[in-house]
């Protein structure tokens, strides 16, 4: 089956009782027993929701997986995996991460003994370097955020495979529908809901998919031990989302390539990060793991002045000065005082969060539209 008929009907079946062919919402804590032990496979929604179980199956089907669990947001979906993990173990991560991940492994997890080390994956030597024998598990994320780096994930799961530990991927920015880490090697592919999956903005979900049936019982047993999950109205909304994922990212691919290549002939632009460009240094990798190359766009002004980017985002009209991204409208963030705020100015330049950097999630309303705003706002 190919990936929209997936998207559509991957995992589902129509409802049983009635016929409905929308996965009903099952607003319901539990469940009446015929006699003791005697259900319908349903005892209590902390533990498995017919609403929830469909979408479980469905992003399964969709990350070419076969179980798959969702949690009340990406972050906590991310504390399963890492809760799968024991003190004494290490984890080497990229550099270049999410910031709540970040927060996550050296606030939270530092502190119950698991120990993470945060290298560049631009080539798997750094983290050939880092590996011992308490490695257990690489985490990786591409592409990254802000700087639309893309990491080899097949390179870096040989050396997972090589060295015996589990191989994580957090594909939020790239959707089951440009990239299936699984395909590539993985053992686990974690993706924030709220974004792409959703794609409307009105949701905070993740969901963890993985094909090994014994990671899959330790997810299911922390899922249902730790209690983070979702509410079966959210897991109607984003299968409500799954729906049109490929129409969705098809435009956002098309809209993020004419404005990264408008944003490159622009007199007042530095430079344009986005991985579709041949003058990326990650094209070629880029090329061969991603079917497109999404709706993310970073760039740079001329001059870096720290001012001229808080003029831009105050100027745009149709893009909204808002965190998050991966929705139907345009979004348009400034990391060094937003999402990276947290991180020491040095560190954050280091990495390529210098101040005059612009984060854009390009939507999917007409283009010519989004480049008027663009153009308007950068004179
Ligand atoms: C948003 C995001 C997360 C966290 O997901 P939440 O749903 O906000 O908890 C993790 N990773 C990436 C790449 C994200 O963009």
């Amino acid at each position: 089956m190919k990936f929209g008929t997936k998207a559509i009907h991957g995992g589902l079946e129509y409802d049983s009782a009635t016929g409905a062919i929308m996965t009903p919402i099952y607003q319901t804590s539990t469940y009446v027993q015929a006699g003791l032990g005697n259900h319908k496979g349903y005892e209590y929604s902390r533990t498995l929701n017919p609403t929830r179980h469909a979408l479980e199956k469905n992003i399964a089907a969709i990350e070419n997986g076969k179980f798959g669990a969702c949690f009340g947001s990406g972050l906590a979906a991310i504390d399963c995996i890492i809760k799968t993990l024991n003190p004494g173990d290490e984890v080497i991560s990229t550099d270049d991460l999410y910031g709540g991940s970040y927060r996550m492994f050296t606030t939270i997890f530092a502190k119950y003994g698991i120990k993470f080390h945060f290298v560049s994956m631009n080539d798997t030597s750094e983290i050939e370097a880092k590996i011992n024998k308490n490695t257990k598990m690489i985490w990786v994320e591409t592409p990254t955020n802000p700087m639309m780096n893309i990491i080899d994930i097949e390179a870096v799961s040989k050396v997972a495979k090589a060295n015996n530990c589990l191989l994580a991927v957090d594909n939020t920015f790239a959707t089951p529908y440009l990239q299936n880490p699984l395909d590539l090697g993985a053992n686990v592919v974690m993706h924030s809901a709220t974004k792409y999956l959703g794609g409307h903005s009105d949701v905070i979900m993740g969901v963890l998919i993985c094909n090994d049936e014994t990671i899959a019982k330790e997810i299911y047993r922390i899922q249902n031990s730790s209690g983070a999950v979702c509410g079966p109205q959210d897991a109607f909304l984003v299968l409500r989302g799954i729906k049109t994922l490929h129409l969705r990212v098809q435009r956002h691919c098309e809209n993020g390539k004419k404005i990264a290549n408008f944003l490159m002939n622009h007199p007042k632009v530095e430079n344009v990060f986005w991985p579709g460009l041949e003058s990326h240094p990650n094209y070629d990798i880029a090329k061969r793991q991603m079917r497109d190359f999404g709706g993310m766009v970073s760039f740079t002004l001329k001059g870096n002045k720290l001012d001229d980017a808080l003029n831009l985002v105050k100027k745009v009209e149709i893009f909204a000065l808002a965190e998050s991204l991966g929705g139907v409208e345009s979004l348009i963030g400034h990391p060094a005082t937003m999402t990276h705020a947290a991180i020491p100015k040095e560190e954050r330049v280091k990495t390529g969060v210098v101040d005059s950097l612009i984060r854009l999630s390009v939507g999917v309303e007409d283009v010519e539209d989004l480049i008027a705003d663009l153009e308007q706002a950068l004179s």
